[in-house]
């Protein structure tokens, strides 16, 4: 079991957690949202977490075949800029786990990286802060794209009792 921890404080940010091998297939159809919240299912169940090889969150870059864009990160939305299709060429390796697992992490002042329509989409930067101040991960929680917290893998590190 693993626990998350805030590298510059020490603080826990979770309670332990499974490692799963793949980031779970969630579907994020209209008919599998939550009716009040339009949230998506959680990605990653409760007790469990999984590093997301994919690219998470700014810099974005433009898409080179813009006859098939992709969406602009997994999970998510197709995006367009003004330049066309982007795609997220931000940080790998984040650590995914349900929101209510870092249930303590706070929102930034003035709701700052938070911007999004039922809830934030994520895709600004870190939005949520551990108690001593740093941005330690990016909620993603909005009525499109995927509801899952993503641990920054610098700003986190994982303890691992064997
Ligand atoms: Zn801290
Ligand atoms: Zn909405």
């Amino acid at each position: 079991m693993t626990v998350f921890l805030c590298s510059k404080c020490g603080t826990t940010i979770t309670p332990e957690l499974a490692e799963l091998t793949a980031v779970p297939d969630v579907s994020g159809n209209e008919h599998d949202r939550d009716k009040d919240t339009r949230r998506a299912p959680s990605t990653v169940p409760r007790g469990h977490y999984v590093i997301d090889s994919e690219p998470w969150g700014p810099p974005y870059v433009v898409q080179d075949d813009q006859e098939n864009p992709k969406p602009a990160h997994a999970r998510g939305p197709l995006v367009s800029h003004e330049e066309g299709f982007v795609v997220s060429a931000g940080t790998r390796h984040t650590v995914l786990v349900h929101p209510d697992d870092a249930a303590h992490l706070q929102p930034l002042p003035d709701g700052e990286n938070s911007q999004g329509c039922c809830g934030p989409t994520g895709g600004e930067g870190p939005n949520r802060a551990c108690a001593c101040g740093v941005r330690v991960a990016t909620l993603a929680a909005d009525c499109f794209g995927p509801y899952e917290l993503h641990l920054d893998p610098v700003r986190t590190y994982a303890f691992t009792q064997r």
